[in-house]
């Protein structure tokens, strides 16, 4: 919980293209900021990654930076980093060598819909929650190719733990009291979602009975392990395919979500689709010691350097590390007042079909904080 007289030290990572003007656009916004909502002092840190780093210096993400990460901040904030697109020798990402060396084990994105209008043109109350395992599952990369009678055939591992699995589950339960916690400031009259928390748990442990039947066992036990969780919130389970076709049927219906790393991955960009613009949805790296904001979208080169990248999913992702860093206040303010920025209409980036520009959509919301 936030404290009145401690700092609140963000290291912010820019890295390349557009991170490099919406980065800056979330701080301002966190500068803008009232003090009867944020209660403590905040400082900023300038910090080098990314594919333009690594041309000049040779590494993508400096030990300098890792260094101030760990000894002078409690969260971060990374732009966007641009992907060669040929195999560079010695080049590796530095977000995914963040989340490792940080021990960052969850990717955590909000889907919210707000009073913007769906790609669909409805308008729809979704304000979801996916919880993503991040560190193992299909992503473990062990795959072999094989020679077998019938020609080349290839294998992959998939690994599930226990230790993975429950932490993504704590993280689960943890987050839905959290985020309840805090919306429960907000006005009766302007709730939109459920009276109680939900955690959905995705698996498809029918088929995958094994691993599948591991994580599933693992989340229910942290639930029924824990009463606070078993009494304040409600658990469902959903097979990955079903889970698919109600979240594009009923997405309204989910509170949140958590899944093995791949499952989470695919659900995670298709529910993106269903609220609009990539320039609207943040998402954050999550650990039990610290906390990393990072817009989901890329560097975006094609829209780069021209003042009209969209800051809305930095200026979120902003909100998120505040909400996990114990300031529900101030994420819970900067939600709304970009709510209010978008339902307003008038205010909108190229991508939502406006005119404005990166600087004139960060101070409405400034201007509305
Ligand atoms: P990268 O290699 O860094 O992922 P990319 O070319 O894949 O770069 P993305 O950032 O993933 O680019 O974006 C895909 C498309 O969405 C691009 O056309 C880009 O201009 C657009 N886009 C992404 N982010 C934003 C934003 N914040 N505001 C406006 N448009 C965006
Ligand atoms: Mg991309």
């Amino acid at each position: 919980t936030a404290s009145t007289s401690k700092a609140l030290t963000i290291g912010l990572i820019p890295a390349d293209g557009i991170g490099r003007e919406v980065i800056p656009a979330a701080r301002q916004v966190l500068e803008a900021l009232p003090c009867d909502i944020m209660p403590s002092r905040l400082s900023f840190v300038d910090l080098d990654a990314g594919f333009e780093y690594f041309q000049k210096h040779g590494v993508a993400l400096p030990e300098k930076t890792l260094e101030a990460l760990k000894d002078s901040c409690d969260g971060a904030l990374f732009g966007a980093v641009s992907s060669p697109s040929h195999k560079v020798a010695g080049y590796s990402s530095p977000i995914v060598g963040l989340r490792k060396k940080m021990d960052l084990y969850a990717n955590v994105r909000p889907v919210i819909s707000g009073a913007a209008a769906t790609a669909s043109g409805e308008k729809r109350a979704i304000d979801m929650l996916i919880i993503r395992e991040n560190t193992e599952c299909l992503y473990i990369k062990e795959e072999e190719q094989h020679e077998g009678p019938n020609g080349k055939y290839a294998t992959a591992k998939r690994r599930i733990s226990e230790f993975a699995s429950r932490r993504a589950g704590e993280m689960a339960f943890s987050m839905a009291l959290q985020r309840e916690n805090m919306r429960q400031q907000v006005p009766l009259a302007e709730r939109t979602w459920k009276a109680r928390p939900k955690v959905t748990i995705v698996h498809k442990s029918n088929v995958l009975s094994v691993t599948d039947g591991l994580w599933r066992e693992t989340v229910r036990s942290v639930y029924t392990g824990n009463s606070e969780y078993s009494s304040k919130i409600d658990i469902e389970e959903q097979l990955v395919d079903s889970m698919v076709y109600r979240m594009f049927r009923e997405p309204e219906a989910f509170d949140v979500v958590v899944a093995p790393n791949m499952y989470g991955d695919i659900i995670s960009d298709g529910a993106a689709a269903l609220v609009g613009s990539l320039g609207l949805v943040p998402s954050a790296n999550v650990g039990d010691n610290f906390v990393v904001g990072e817009p989901v979208h890329g560097s975006a080169p094609d829209i780069a350097g021209k003042n009209i990248a969209n800051p809305i999913a930095a200026i979120r992702s902003a909100a998120m590390l505040l909400e996990r860093t114990g300031y529900g206040s101030a994420a819970l303010a900067i939600y709304r007042a970009v709510d209010k920025a978008l339902e307003s209409g008038q205010i909108k980036t190229p991508d939502l079909g406006g005119k404005a520009t990166t600087t004139k959509v960060t101070e409405a919301v400034c201007k509305l904080l």
